[in-house]
């Protein structure tokens, strides 16, 4: 049987989407803004604001279900499809994840560690936080800020006053600046049943505010940290009767973990789960939207990702060397965009880093044009 799949977004995560639904028997609509959208190489594309509902109900004319490849998708949106078509994961996960406010009080209600916060919404507010959280502290805009984008370190008092025009004068968090050994991220599925799998925890390196490097499993993962994770992500999942993959952004500080972000999609952590685990993120996420048996998420050996940011390796370079797998995203190059990526997978530690080394090297070296 065919199963039509409409996706709200069609970039990468939506193109990773097409890539692994076709053979499980699906076919793709995407609704995205960009006449060029990576998605439309792998199904129908229909170009139209993801705020524009008329747009959307084309793009979900006899779907078997909708789903969403961004976290920005305006919850009107989605919900105004839920007539015609089951939406997973559920709309409410949108309006979770669009307000940092929102987002964090969540995690605390469900009993979720993450580092303090105050809502801001005025520079007198912000003073009161800043009393209250002490700093440094880091300033967030509720909604809007990504990669980095929005967000100001308050190191001393004389940067307070400053900070608040700068963001924008806009609805606000403070939160206490978490003094971490690393970042994690837990990526993990539910499906219609309920059941819930969890794929290992992963370490992410971030250059510039983006995503550079994600090791997997986390480099000293053992059951004690695994399971820290998954009390991070599982109740959420539960809580919201969530379906589909979904992340969670975590502050690893040895003993403990702080949740940061939830990321309601398939995530850029796990697209290692490509290649290097026995079933990927993308794959799951449309196993569990279509309600079909979940997979497994057990790695297959230790491996690696790397964002190729702002232009394309060597190609050459990087298929020459064992164990590297190469994703070109066919994305114009331009400072700061994620235009690929590449998977190194090996059967032990030691020989991925071997491997790891002149990938990196090779994408630092990518040059715009
Ligand atoms: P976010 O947009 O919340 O994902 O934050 C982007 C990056 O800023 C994170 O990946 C961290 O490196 C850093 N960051 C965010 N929040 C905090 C915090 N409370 N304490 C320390 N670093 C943070």
């Amino acid at each position: 049987m065919q199963a039509r799949v409409a996706v709200l977004g069609g970039g990468q995560l939506g193109w990773m989407l097409g890539l692994a639904g076709i053979p499980l028997g699906c076919e793709f609509t995407f609704l995205d803004p960009g006449a060029g959208a990576t998605a439309g190489a792998v199904g129908e594309l229909i170009v139209g604001a993801l705020d524009d509902v008329a747009a959307a109900l084309r793009a979900a004319t006899n779907a078997t279900v909708v789903t969403y490849e961004w976290e920005g998708v305006p919850a009107a949106t989605a919900r105004a499809l839920e007539s015609g078509a089951p939406v997973y994961p559920p709309p409410e996960a949108l309006d979770i994840a669009q307000d940092r406010i929102v987002e964090k009080t969540k995690l605390r209600d469900l009993g979720i560690a993450t580092a303090p916060f105050v809502a801001v919404d005025s520079l007198d507010d912000l003073h009161a936080a800043v009393d209250i959280i002490g700093l440094p502290s880091i300033l967030k805009t509720r909604r809007g800020g990504y990669d980095g984008k929005g967000q100001a370190v308050l190191r001393d008092p004389a940067d307070v006053d400053g900070a608040w025009p700068r963001l924008g004068a806009v609805a606000s968090i403070l939160e206490g600046f978490v003094p971490f050994d690393r970042e994690l991220s837990i990526v993990a599925v539910r499906a219609r049943d309920g059941e819930i799998r969890c794929w290992p925890a992963v370490e992410n390196g971030h250059r510039d505010g983006i995503l550079r490097l994600t090791r997997a499993p986390a480099p000293g993962l053992d059951d004690a940290l695994q399971e820290r994770a998954e009390a991070a992500i599982r109740p959420l999942l539960e809580d919201l009767e969530y379906v589909g993959v979904c992340c969670v952004e975590l502050f690893d500080l040895g003993d403990v973990v702080l949740a940061n972000e939830i990321a309601p999609r398939v995530h850029n952590s796990g697209h290692w789960t490509i290649e290097g685990a026995e079933t990927s993120q993308f794959e799951n996420h449309l196993r569990a939207i279509l309600g079909m048996p979940l997979g497994s998420t057990a790695p297959r050996g230790p491996s690696a990702m790397v964002n190729c940011i702002g232009a394309m390796p060597d190609r050459d370079a990087i298929l020459r060397i064992p164990g590297a797998h190469l994703h070109d995203y066919a994305k114009a190059a331009r400072p700061g965009r994620k235009v690929g990526h590449v998977t190194v997978t090996a059967p032990e530690p030691e020989t991925l880093e071997a491997r790891l080394r002149p990938v990196i090297a090779l994408c630092d070296r990518a040059v715009l044009p």
